[in-house]
């Protein structure tokens, strides 16, 4: 980047004192633990974290963790694409139970994903359609 278009003011001890937010974090998915990672990222401004739930098994983990790290993680629940086929009704009412949860702040990690298809086409449209439909009530 070039640092010639940044305001006088945003140096790198500006940055620090203000932190940054790292919006797509999967910190159950590092090979370093959570702590080691937090503390890392912490150390170079970066102090609040999204960390991303993308399909059934890990929202009760990424839930744990924006819980665990409050309030510098928060977390969102959703399907990823690859998950699509997985995409049931115990999937939608657990999310429709938990997203009003205060450490959730979006629905995702969901889209579509036609390039490795490891889902259906199909199932991913429903599954995608379903969570917008959600993230719209949320
Ligand atoms: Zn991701």
């Amino acid at each position: 980047m070039d640092r010639k278009v940044l305001p006088e003011e945003f140096n790198e001890a500006r940055v620090k004192d203000l932190g940054w937010i790292d919006v797509h974090t999967h910190l159950n998915f590092l090979d370093i633990s959570p702590e080691e990672a937090i503390r890392v990222a912490t150390e170079q401004g970066v102090n609040r974290f999204i960390t991303i739930g993308t399909e059934p098994q890990d929202w009760p983990v990424v839930l744990q963790l924006a819980e665990k790290y409050d309030p510098h993680v928060f977390c969102t629940l959703g399907m990823h694409p690859h998950e699509g086929k997985i995409y049931t009704t115990e999937a939608e009412e657990f999310l429709m139970k938990n997203l009003n949860h205060p450490r959730v702040v979006a629905v995702g990690e969901m889209g579509l994903d036609y390039y490795y298809d490891n889902s259906p086409r199909e199932d991913q449209l429903k599954a995608f359609r379903a969570q917008m439909d959600l993230a719209e009530h949320f």
